[in-house]
Formats: C-alpha cells, sequence, structure tokens
C-alpha cells in the first residue's frame, strides 16, 4: 500500500532514523548508502525537488527513497515543525515535492498498515475476535479506496478523511495475530462489492438509519435494536443547554414560531430512534441539533428544567453500521468476528479477496 502520511501537514523538513532493521537509501535510481538504527538523515524540500543534507554536501533529487532490507524495519519521521509529534511507522518511504512542500508516502505492507490503523482507531477491546473484524473493516475500506488518492500519488491518506495511521503496531501482539489469522478476507455485500463498514463508539441501544445522518439509505444497514452496548460506559449521556440559545438557534435556522415553541418544543421523547425533532413537518433534523450543540449522538429526548433544556442521550457517534462497544462485548461473550460482521451488517458475507474477487476486476490491486 502507498499512504500519504503527515497528510494534512505543511512540512518541509525533515529527519528520519531507523528504529529497528535497516534502510537502503536511493536518490533517483542511484544507491546512496545503507542506513543502520539511530542514524539520523535529513532532507528538505527545495523547490520541485527534495534535499538530502549531507556533511560532504548536499545533493538534489526528484525522489528519495527509503527501502526496508529486513522484516519490520521501521522508521522514526521527525518533522521539523512545532506541535507535530514524531512518528514511527513500518516499511519503506518514498519523499518527493508537492506544491512546495514534503509529501511522504509510507510504502507499507498491507498487513503492517491494518495493524497500524486498528491501534491508531483506538478502542481497547482485548478480545481477538473483536480485533478481527476491525482487520476485515479496515481491509475493506482499504481495497475499496485504493484510488481515492489518486491525484496526490498515493492510495490513502493517514488521516480520518481515510482512516486513521498515527503510528505503527505497539500496543498488543493480538491485533497482529488478528490481522494476520484474517489475511486477505473483506465484507461483501449480496451483489460481492466491497461494503462501506461504518462503524461508532456505542449506537445506544438502538443502530441508527444510515439516512438520518447522511441522507442516503445503503443496502446492507438497517435500524435495529442492540442490547449488546446498553450497559456500557458510553451508553447514556445528560447535557445541559441553556434554553435562549436553543429557542434562539430554532427560531433563525427553522422559523420556529413561539406559538411551537410553548406547545411542542419540549417533553420530546425517542423510544424508537427518530430522524427529526418533534415533527417532521418542522423540519428539524436531529443531525443539525447534534451538531449547533455537540451533543454525542443523536438518540436523545429533551425536557425543560428551569431555564435549561436537559438533553438526555443515549450512545456516542452517528450509530450507523457496527457499535464498538456492542462489538467488543459480543467477542467477550464468544461470538465469532464472521457473526460480529453478520449482526452488524445485514445479508454480507466474509470472503478472502484475492481468491474470490482480485481476479474479477479489472485492474486487480
Ligand atoms: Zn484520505
Ligand atoms: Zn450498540
Amino acid at each position: 500500500m502507498r499512504i500519504g502520511v503527515f497528510h494534512s501537514k505543511k512540512i518541509s523538513r525533515i529527519t528520519l532514523q531507523p528504529s529497528a532493521g535497516e534502510y537502503n537509501l536511493f536518490g533517483d535510481t542511484s544507491f546512496i548508502r545503507t542506513v543502520l538504527v539511530g542514524e539520523k538523515i535529513s532532507i528538505k524540500v527545495s523547490g520541485s525537488n527534495v534535499l538530502l543534507e549531507q556533511a560532504g554536501g548536499s545533493k538534489t533529487f526528484k525522489k528519495i527513497k527509503f527501502v526496508p532490507r529486513k522484516n519490520h524495519s521501521a522508521l522514526k519521521y521527525s518533522p521539523s515543525i512545532s506541535n507535530v509529534k514524531s512518528r514511527i511507522y513500518e516499511d519503506g518511504l518514498e519523499l518527493t515535492a508537492a506544491k512546495s512542500r514534503l509529501r511522504l508516502v509510507n510504502i507499507v505492507d498491507m498487513e503492517n498498515y491494518l495493524s497500524g490503523v486498528i491501534e491508531s482507531e483506538g478502542g481497547g477491546g482485548k478480545y481477538l475476535d473483536y480485533y478481527k473484524v476491525q482487520a476485515i473493516m479496515s481491509r475493506t475500506y482499504a481495497l475499496k479506496n485504493k484510488k481515492r488518492h489518486r491525484k496526490d500519488k498515493f492510495q490513502v491518506c493517514d488521516g480520518v478523511h481515510c482512516q486513521a495511521y498515527h503510528k505503527k503496531l505497539t500496543h498488543t501482539s493480538k491485533i497482529r495475530q488478528a490481522v494476520k489469522e484474517t489475511k486477505g478476507e473483506v465484507l461483501v455485500d449480496v451483489k460481492n462489492n466491497l461494503v462501506t463498514s461504518y462503524f461508532s463508539a456505542n449506537c445506544g441501544g438502538q443502530t441508527c438509519d444510515a439516512s438520518y445522518v447522511w441522507n442516503t439509505s445503503v443496502s446492507y444497514i438497517e435500524s435495529f435494536v442492540d442490547t449488546f452496548c446498553i450497559h456500557t460506559r458510553q451508553a447514556t449521556w445528560t447535557k445541559k443547554v441553556s434554553k435562549s440559545s436553543w429557542e434562539t438557534f430554532l427560531k433563525k435556522e427553522y422559523n420556529v414560531t413561539e406559538y411551537q415553541i410553548g406547545n411542542l418544543l419540549y417533553n420530546f421523547e425517542q423510544e424508537q430512534r427518530k430522524a427529526f425533532f418533534i415533527h417532521p413537518s418542522l423540519g428539524i433534523p436531529l443531525r443539525d441539533l447534534r451538531k449547533k450543540f455537540r451533543l454525542k449522538s443523536i438518540y436523545f429526548s429533551t425536557h425543560l428544567d428551569g431555564d435549561n433544556v436537559v438533553v438526555e442521550g443515549r450512545g456516542f457517534g452517528h450509530g450507523v453500521g457496527l457499535c464498538q462497544e456492542g462489538a467488543m462485548n459480543m467477542a467477550e461473550n464468544g461470538f465469532s468476528y464472521d457473526q460480529i460482521a453478520r449482526f452488524y451488517f445485514k445479508d454480507v458475507r466474509v470472503i478472502n479477496y484475492y481468491k474470490e474477487l482480485y481476479f474479477k476486476q479489472k485492474g486487480g490491486l
């Protein structure tokens, strides 16, 4: 995989240092030297080229490459820019110039990339089958979106725009085991298309229809009751919002009248998930209220308490697709990763991409 790292940062100079294994350094097509653990190499942008800083005289190239000589070789990336921390990534690196800044592409083995993603996306979940679900979802995403950054000359970026990928795996060998044991496995829908495996932290006890969040429905996503997450950490929350800011927002954005406020606005209940606040004809999507008042989810009820609107909510996140806390609970209770995936996504199958899909697709990987 080719991953654009530090993609959102404007980096013009960086220091690279092997933290494991060793690397061969190339400038364009010529071999420069072997770089060992602890040695530091500094590179900066120079117009449309990249410049290798060396004691015996700096040299410019179109492209500089670090090619690993051993399995699990890793490089420490230390950008010379304030407030950006160093990161360690496995495998190779290609540096070029783009728009007067460095373009850093981590050329990484798929399984090493997925291990880094699963760790970066967080979620403690110490259960192997939980990590396996994460592994097949991340692999499915990576393969489905491998052309997303074609104009940037890499496949996916390291931010939440694609999948968070902020470091190599360090935390637990179970992640690597989960990635290995699901090697090549992806999630497909009834038509054998790779699915977009949406997930959020906690659905609050009922997953959300995709259309409530994005105005578009997805065939393998439907709303259903999830009892696996209701006793967990993020199952419920309460937030107070001042009555005046709540009403000002509704009057300004939705022309809600005083009469409507007095008669219908409070004592709003969601036994089942709804898409709109109060009444569809008022046209106030719950997602707008979530965004404006920074609520943890759209699955909430309201009542008045003096000058405050008390918002009592369930769950954390959009609630569409897989519920992480529910999935963790399922894994803890002995469900397999395949069962967990098929619980949260309707009529999907886990298949081996390389055996069943790769040769049927134009262009392959
Ligand atoms: Zn991206
Ligand atoms: Zn849930």
